[in-house]
């Protein structure tokens, strides 16, 4: 099992979490590419509650999905490094953004989703389901 630790840019926010990962999503939904200044996010799903911080609070943006529901985008105020996420329409799960993990070795993206806004030049990793927008289900 990976160890979870992290922390921003400026080493402001950190966590960890003794739990394992359920999945890692690249999402390439317009917001995250706004967020992030890239094609795609890449997104580690913790179980809800298992990350510890220190140096926090984070800031936080709030921003809607297209569920209608809350997405709350943690970020730190010091240097703006996107940090996780925090979805009300998946409640089982943070969204933990894989650029901030100490060590990203581990990490091998599990599925795309919000494919309809990729970015035309994206090359999809090799045998991971691709879906037009959230996941059925
Ligand atoms: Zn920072
Ligand atoms: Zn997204």
């Amino acid at each position: 099992m990976p160890q979870i630790s992290g922390g921003c840019l400026c080493g402001r926010i950190r966590y960890e979490s003794a739990a394992a990962p359920v999945m890692v999503a690249l999402c390439h939904c317009t917001h995250c590419q706004k967020q992030s200044g890239g094609a795609f996010s890449v997104n580690v799903a913790m179980p809800k509650g298992s990350l510890a911080f220190t140096g926090g609070p984070t800031a936080v943006y709030e921003d809607t999905g297209t569920s209608g529901l809350p997405v709350h985008r943690h970020f730190c105020a010091a240097c703006g490094s996107p940090i996780y996420s925090d979805v009300e329409a998946s409640p089982q799960l943070d969204w933990l953004k894989a650029g901030t993990l100490d060590d990203t070795s581990w990490v091998r993206p599990s599925v795309n989703i919000w494919c309809r806004s990729a970015q035309p030049w994206v090359a999809f990793p090799e045998g991971t389901p691709r879906f037009e927008q959230n996941p059925p289900g």
